[in-house]
């Protein structure tokens, strides 16, 4: 692992908490901009690298992300991919699971790291958590192994000392510092007085030639089932005429109410041609529809399994997935495949 001189970062500003500072007349938190930022960190000079940057216009609170914004993102990473060892995305904590998700499935082939990072505190405050955010981000972007390779050529989230697989990732905090985890696969890297990367966990791109899809389908709905759930908040979501897919998120290995009506409404939706993908409410374990009855009724009506994928990431690679093709049986079939690393096969 080596950062050479001839390292080069392209930082994009997306917004987020990190570039905040209080609004004098209201005391709300507001995007200031990238110089101001870079300011506030002036140890980033102290590597031996080139640091660009792109900034968003404007500068986003995560909570207004669209996918139009990852397309963008996308974009700026295919038009500068050459020009750079690796990405660092600045960007708001509140999404950023969701869009690290559906980065990694945009992105073919990615040879380069993408490292999402943010902050819980403003980059300007005393206790931030930004700068080593920021700068550990920089770091891993830049780092290469000893035959010149990068050493993370994934998605990730770096937050709090910790390097997570983006389309692993979930925010488990609002306010406290170690705000995301992985809760099914084990850090990519640790940060302490050295970076320790977990190499055996780290993906490793494919054959082919670096490149986006940036075609995406939102027709997607999620149902949360609950105690008290009501037939017609079912229906209005697996049979809306608007949904392509629905993303039911389950109780514990796969479970939904055993109610005729619950059921009959998901075969119904199922045999309008929906897709429906099982995601478990658990923060940890996976779907397995096979061990209780309501399961396994769940995947006789069609309904396909979510094993351990996180919903941010289910929503990534369903928009995905739809995007790219009409079919909703292949999608079906791509969704029970690994394809980025989501989840455990
Ligand atoms: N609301 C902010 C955002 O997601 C929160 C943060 O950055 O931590 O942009």
């Amino acid at each position: 692992m080596s950062i050479s001189s001839k390292s080069s970062v392209l930082l994009i500003y997306t917004g987020g908490t990190i570039g905040m500072k209080e609004d004098p007349g209201n005391q709300a938190l507001r995007p200031f901009d990238f110089n101001s930022l870079m300011e506030e960190v002036p140890e980033l000079h102290k590597f031996a690298l080139r640091i660009d940057s792109y900034t968003f216009d404007p500068l986003i609170d995560s909570s207004d992300i669209e996918p139009g914004m990852w397309q963008k993102l996308a974009r700026i990473i295919l038009e500068n991919y050459d020009a750079y060892d690796g990405f660092v995305v600045l960007h708001g904590t509140d999404t950023m699971a969701y869009s690290a998700s559906a980065l990694s499935f945009m992105l073919e082939n990615l040879g380069k790291p993408v490292i999402f990072t943010g902050s819980q505190l403003p980059v300007g405050r005393p206790r931030t958590d930004g700068k080593e955010n920021l700068i550990s981000a920089v770091e891993i972007a830049s780092s290469r192994e000893a035959d010149g390779s990068p050493t993370v050529p994934e998605v990730c989230i770096y937050f709090n000392s910790l390097l997570l697989r983006g389309n692993r990732s979930t925010k488990v905090d609002a306010t406290g510092f170690e705000a995301f985890r992985s809760p099914n696969l084990p850090p990519l890297a640790q940060a302490g007085i050295d970076i320790r990367y977990n190499r055996d966990l780290i993906r490793r791109p494919g054959d082919g030639p670096f490149s986006i899809r940036c075609g995406l389908d939102t027709r997607v709905s999620i149902l949360k089932v609950h105690p008290g759930i009501t037939r017609q908040v079912v229906e209005d979501i697996l049979l809306g005429p608007m949904t392509r897919a629905v993303i039911i998120e389950t109780y514990g290995c796969g479970n939904a109410p055993s109610r005729d009506w619950f059921l009959d409404i998901v075969k119904e939706s199922s045999r309008r041609g929906k897709i429906l993908l099982n995601v478990t409410q658990c923060l940890r374990g996976l779907v397995n529809m096979d061990l209780y009855a309501t399961g396994r009724t769940l995947k006789n009506a069609g309904v396909v399994c979510g094993r351990d994928i996180t919903t941010e990431s289910a929503l990534g690679k369903l928009f995905f997935l739809m995007g790219n093709s009409d079919d909703n049986e292949t999608v079906k079939a791509q969704l029970e495949k690994d394809l980025r690393g989501e989840m455990s096969i």
